[in-house]
């Protein structure tokens, strides 16, 4: 079979939950034997969100092969289990980078170059890429941004194109809001209208719609949208808010969506049968888990989808502990020596978040401290692990005013240093140490318990590491490197021996933790919080 392209783009409003959609189908054509991937389109002109304040766009996922990606990406892997690259996220920025640099080799021979037909012709090839590859039956891309966005043209435009030169093999998903107006007691579906008729006037017409709404849309209100827009009464699907995101493939599966997409592209969907079966046992027992756990997540950025994978792996790790894990935020710029017991003395488990800068340092080292004399488990990831080295350093072996070099370049301890290789760089973008790299885990630590083998690949995205001119130090008071990078013995773990579960990991576990296989450093934190 050829490939087959499924464009999703959204309308009326943005945070529809295009993502979960796309994964949620993903999921649903991978259930019936499919081999399936997604990409991301992002119109903003950013090379990649390496750059971004989490603020402007929630947490940065990075990819195995070391790509600073859009959170999507992260929805994508953990409903799916696909394992995302550099290809799997593009950029109007690495458009644009790609063109003005064959521009600037002269391949162009001379032309004008113009966003139609150069801009759109490269998007269209980066669309087209992961297809060729012929590992997959089915690429889903997603179009960030919303409908009627300026610089969502020039990708609305290489859909166009597509859907005209492989009108058999590309299919156009909509997905929009239906607000209910409380004062008026009504749903309306007139912004839902106006979005199809700014894709229309674009040459797009949508061959499926999804209606996002908090209430339930009635069947004569789907049938109307579907008469207004030229789609199929079929093709016009509801998309509730349920309680978890895991639940949408299984409603998108009772309402046909996989079954509809195959129509379109005229596959017998009866041909196939979607085995939900590990789903489903998820769900169910995501549902009966009782027990409660409660873990503070201590960070600095009070927003939603800053942690977004942390939340994501240790809720996993919840339901395959059988409990719900009750994650609380506690900003550590507000934690002090006086408040801490009082702040972290009702939680089972502790995280120490990733981050960058100064703001909100000392109250995670404060709260470190407090986890540390109190054996509360914990676990510290990238920044999270610096600060249990620097209150260590601070605490036990009495170096004052040991820091990181990135928030003191002049502290006379630098426990966390600038490793020599990123010295010399003066570029942000796309510049740390990044992606996956081995760690070698030593035998008899709470690291390798977790793990259960000698040799891990985890992901990273830091700059500054472990100072090795104190690795003896830390040993032999008892704060013990455990994980060791191979080819340049760079930390990458480190734990405290005498502790329950206090550990640190340089790495991100948390973008690889995934549905169908929660996390193992998750898992046995929860497991240890629990106890
Ligand atoms: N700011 C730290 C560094 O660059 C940690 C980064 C992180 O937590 N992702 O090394």
């Amino acid at each position: 079979m050829d490939a087959k392209y499924i464009f999703v783009t959204g309308g009326v409003v943005s945070s529809l939950g295009k993502g979960i959609i796309s994964a949620s189908l993903a999921n649903l054509l991978q259930s019936r034997g499919y081999k399936v991937t997604i990409q991301k389109f992002d119109p903003y002109i950013n090379i990649d969100p390496g750059t971004l304040n989490p603020y402007e766009h929630g947490e940065c996922y990075v990819t195995i092969d070391g790509q600073e990606t859009d959170l999507d990406l992260g929805h994508y892997e953990r409903f799916t289990g696909i394992r995302t690259t550099r290809a799997n996220n593009i950029t109007t920025g690495r458009i644009y980078q790609n063109v003005i640099e064959r521009e600037r080799r002269g391949e162009y021979l001379g032309k004008t170059v113009q966003i139609i037909p150069h801009i759109t012709d490269e998007i269209k090839r980066n669309m087209l890429l992961l297809g060729e590859s012929g590992e997959y039956d089915f690429i889903i891309t997603e179009i960030g941004g919303t409908v009627g966005d300026i610089e969502g043209q020039p990708f609305l435009e290489s859909i166009r194109q597509l859907r005209w030169e492989l009108p058999e093999n590309t299919l156009c998903i909509h997905l929009a809001h239906v607000p209910y107006i409380a004062a008026a007691g009504e749903l309306k579906t007139k912004p839902t209208q106006h979005s199809v008729k700014e894709l229309q006037s674009l040459g797009i017409q949508p061959d499926i719609l999804v209606l996002r709404a908090e209430h339930d849309l009635p069947r004569n209100l789907l049938n109307k949208v579907a008469s207004f827009c030229n789609v199929n009464k079929d093709c016009v699907i509801q998309s509730p808010d349920l309680q978890s995101i895991y639940e949408v493939p299984v409603n998108m599966l009772e309402q046909g969506l996989d079954s509809q997409v195959l129509k379109q592209f005229g596959i017998d969907p009866a041909a196939t049968k979607a085995d939900m079966e590990p789903w489903l046992n998820f769900l169910n027992r995501r549902k009966s888990a009782t027990r409660k756990v409660n873990i503070a997540l201590v960070g600095k950025y009070d927003l939603q989808d800053a942690y977004k994978s942390i939340t994501e792996a240790i809720s996993h790790a919840g339901t395959y502990n059988d409990c719900k894990v009750v994650l609380t935020f506690e900003n550590s710029e507000y934690i002090t020596p006086e408040n801490v017991a009082e702040t972290l003395s009702k939680y089972q488990g502790v995280i120490i978040c990733p981050g960058f800068g100064n703001r909100g340092i000392e109250g995670k080292i404060i709260a470190a401290k407090y986890c540390r004399e109190h054996n509360v488990p914990t676990l510290g990831i990238c920044l999270g692990m610096q600060i249990m080295a620097i209150e260590f350093a601070r605490n036990v072996l009495g170096m004052k005013d040991a820091n990181s070099s990135e928030m003191d370049a002049n502290t006379p301890y630098p426990v966390i240093d600038l490793m020599e290789e990123q010295k010399a760089i003066t570029n942000l973008g796309g510049t740390m140490r990044l992606g996956g790299y081995e760690c070698h885990i030593v035998p008899d630590s709470h690291l390798h318990d977790a793990y259960q083998c000698d040799s891990i690949i985890e992901r990273h995205r830091h700059r500054y590491e472990f100072n090795n001119r104190y690795h003896e130090a830390f040993e032999a008071a008892g704060m013990r490197p455990v994980g060791i990078n191979p080819s340049n013995n760079l930390v990458e773990a480190i734990e405290l021996t005498s502790a329950k579960w206090y550990v640190g990991v340089q790495f991100h576990p948390e973008y690889s933790s995934t549905v169908l296989k929660p996390h193992p450093l998750f898992m046995t934190f929860v497991k240890n919080a629990l106890q």
